[in-house]
């Protein structure tokens, strides 16, 4: 059975949460839990390679080198603790800040790593009153030592791919397997990272293609991750189409929290070696 993940991006304090409410509500009048991978001290001169301001920012909020933390206060924060039952969160990122090789976990050691780790889940537990059980990372981009230090504080990675020498090597059969079989979810240490089909496609596409992009994006995969950007689904103040069809699309499948999907990973069996796409996979 393949399970369904949705998964917000990049949430922070500078976000208005009645826009975000309004991106989503067809999932949430659903009943279709939204994942979101909130940013805990967001930077708030976060660019992208063009050199523009990253979206996810405000265009209200100070464009300045300060980051700015998420607090129990913050309307964001309020938000969540309101929807508490109908959604679930992952930490992303410390700032979401290009710290080095253009990425933010991508070339850390795994010394770097911890504190901002520790600090990150921190403030998201002060500010929710929940502590998040997974991590996206920036970009999708984690390095070897970073690997190490999600693993030792939460129990699942979401991204969208990852090189093998940047897992341990205890982790590279379940790696091998992982690819015969494009169940996109491979056991590392004692946690999970579940790999997702495509980052920002759904904002591009028309909603007649929805049912089959959610098809593709979730066939043969213990959890299938849908991964969403609210910024591409909030301009107009109707219910954007996209969404509509995706609340559709997703009637009688099974859209999990982070926490039940990280309860069907652990139930399954320990060895599995699913050749359903052949050697031709590797
Ligand atoms: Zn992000």
């Amino acid at each position: 059975m393949t399970l369904v993940l949705l998964r917000d991006d990049d949430p922070n304090a500078t976000t208005p949460p009645d826009r975000l409410e309004r991106a989503y509500q067809p999932l949430l009048d659903a009943g279709f839990p939204v994942n979101f991978a909130v940013i805990p001290e967001v930077a708030l001169d976060t660019r992208a390679p063009d050199g523009v301001r990253e979206r996810f920012l405000d265009p209200d909020s100070p464009d300045c080198a300060d980051d700015m933390p998420l607090l129990a206060d913050t309307p964001l924060a309020v938000w969540l603790r309101r929807h508490e039952q109908a959604t679930d969160v992952f930490l992303h990122g410390f700032s979401h800040r290009r710290r080095r090789a253009e990425t933010e976990f991508g070339a850390l050691s795994r010394d770097e790593s911890v504190p901002l780790i520790r600090q990150g889940l921190e403030t998201l537990s002060n500010a929710l009153g929940r502590t998040p059980m997974g991590f996206v990372p920036p970009w999708d981009r984690l390095s070897r030592g970073a690997v190490d230090a999600v693993f030792e504080h939460l129990d699942l990675v979401s991204t969208g791919w990852i090189d093998r020498p940047r897992l341990p090597i205890t982790a590279w059969p379940a790696y091998v397997a992982e690819r015969l079989g494009q169940r996109e979810a491979l056991r590392v240490r004692r946690g999970w990272l579940l790999r997702h089909r495509g980052g920002k496609i759904l904002g591009t596409t028309s909603p007649d293609a929805v049912a089959a992009l959610v098809d593709a994006m979730t066939a043969g995969a213990d959890v299938g991750v849908i991964v969403l950007h609210h910024w591409m689904f909030w301009d107009q103040p109707e219910p954007h189409r996209v969404i509509v069809a995706l609340a559709k699309a997703l009637l009688r499948r099974q859209v999990v929290t982070v926490r039940q999907a990280l309860t069907h990973l652990d139930q399954l069996p320990v060895v599995r070696l699913s050749l359903r796409r052949g050697l031709l996979g590797l």
